[in-house]
């Protein structure tokens, strides 16, 4: 995997916090919106959209230290197109989500969800974002929340009719001059066959 391209440096943050404007480049929102593919989570199979992405985003987050912990508030704001579900055209999809994450080393997350099975729920569970060493790395988050944001099935609008027939159903009975030229040669064997 190449360089990550949403990084904090821990040492640099107190608990005050400091503020981060991140771009979000058209590469790396259409490169993650395709590997998207595969499995989710809960192992069911996601289809990678052929997204468009014409704009950058922007991450923009505030993130302070507690203790080992690092707390990160900001938003995510980015546009692509993916292929509405129902007649292909671009169906526009504009995120601006809040985000909000705990993130603990990595070692502490293991550690307590061993020493402390009674707890109703682990840090896992309680969406904690693993730390390695003196980096904060937001790219799974990003990744996560952009691909989240691709409705089950995109419409180019509310009302978006479908696929119209094609137009030779349309004008057959009316006459042959609005037939669609790419069909002409299917039309005149037709008529061949018929003759
Ligand atoms: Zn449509």
């Amino acid at each position: 995997m190449s360089l990550h391209e949403f990084v904090i440096p821990v040492h640099d943050l107190d608990a005050a916090g400091k503020q981060f404007r991140f771009p979000v480049p058209a590469a790396w929102i259409r490169a993650s919106l395709s590997d998207s593919n595969g499995l989710d989570d809960k192992g069911r199979a996601i289809e990678a959209p052929t997204p468009t992405v014409e704009n950058d985003g922007v991450l923009d987050v505030r993130a302070s230290k507690s203790g080992n912990d690092v707390v990160v508030h900001g938003s995510l704001k980015a546009e692509f197109s993916i292929p509405c579900g129902r007649c292909l055209k671009p169906a526009h999809v504009v995120v601006n989500e809040p985000i909000s994450l705990l993130m603990s080393p990595r070692e502490a997350i293991r550690g307590s969800k061993s020493e402390k099975d009674d707890y109703e729920f682990s840090l896992e569970e309680a969406d904690v974002t693993p730390l390695d060493g003196d980096t904060a790395v937001l790219d799974d988050v990003v990744r996560d929340e952009l691909v989240l944001q691709i409705p089950m099935i995109p419409l180019c609008s509310e009302d978006c009719p479908g696929i119209l027939p094609p137009a030779t159903e349309l004008t057959s009975k009316s006459g042959e001059k609005a037939v669609d030229p790419r069909l002409l040669p299917l039309l005149s064997l037709k008529t061949n066959i018929k003759e």
